[in-house]
């Protein structure tokens, strides 16, 4: 029977642990045109090696790996890996491909060079209070300065504050916005942690971590659609998915 041992180990090793993760994609320099773009008060150019800021740093675009796991790939991205799936902007709520995660995946120096360290007190002074669809008396929001993602909440909250009333449930109360801590189960940090993602209402929610049998959503995908025009991505659209999530990441955006 040794035989069947050894298929079962071929077998369980090119499953959901398969590597192979960490290349970077194709269109590699489009990709980071767009990231510099995407953040004009922090970038000022690459090449095909660094990424450039404007206070003098650099940071590799790539780590040279292409044998990662997925979840090495998760626990430590390099800046191309963050291109590693396209994220499908304004397409409709449909189940994604196994590991299609676009978005997920964050090189954390990076963000942490824009908007701060939470765990010394860096983010919350770059915070400000905005209305959380006021029309509907959703109280305020929480939200970082930088980037201008304040305004872009605020772009998104007057949005969603005209949409049918059939809508409101998903979105008032809101489940918070900053939170200094790492994702759920994994070394990461989140997006809360730099003060640049929202939660709708988790009542009305799906997460990857509270169920084991696939994807599952509830949220209206025009709801998704007006977050996306403003800037942020949907965890709704995530393998591993978090259907309340939205966080800031025009990079991935067109
Ligand atoms: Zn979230």
């Amino acid at each position: 029977m040794r035989w069947f041992w050894a298929l079962a180990l071929v077998l369980s090793g090119t499953t959901a642990q398969a590597a192979g993760y960490g290349a970077p994609p194709a269109d590699l320099n489009a990709r980071l045109d767009k990231l510099v773009k995407s953040y004009p008060d922090f970038l000022d150019r690459h090449d095909d090696k660094y990424l450039y800021l404007k206070d003098g740093r650099k940071f590799a675009i790539s780590d040279g790996r292409t044998d990662k796991t997925f979840d090495e790939m998760i626990e430590h991205a390099d800046i191309d890996d963050m291109f590693f799936a396209d994220y499908p902007a304004g397409a409709d709520a449909t189940a994604p491909a196994p590991n299609f995660d676009p978005g997920r995946v964050r090189f954390e120096p990076l963000f942490d060079a824009m908007y701060g360290d939470c765990d010394r007190g860096e983010v919350e002074p770059k915070m400000r209070s905005i209305a959380w669809l006021p029309k509907h008396h959703g109280g305020g929001v929480s939200i970082t300065t930088v980037n201008g993602v304040d305004k872009a909440l605020a772009a998104v909250s007057a949005d969603l504050d005209n949409l049918p009333e059939k809508y409101m449930r998903y979105l008032i109360p809101n489940s918070g916005t900053y939170n200094c801590r790492r994702v759920a189960g994994s070394t990461s940090r989140s997006v809360h942690a730099w003060g640049a993602a929202i939660d709708i209402n988790s009542a009305a929610s799906d997460y990857w971590r509270w169920s084991k049998d696939g994807w599952h959503n509830r949220i209206p995908v025009e709801i998704a659609r007006v977050f996306e025009r403003h800037g942020f991505i949907w965890g709704g659209r995530w393998w591993h998915y978090d259907t309340m999530h939205f966080e800031y990441r025009p990079e991935l955006l067109p």
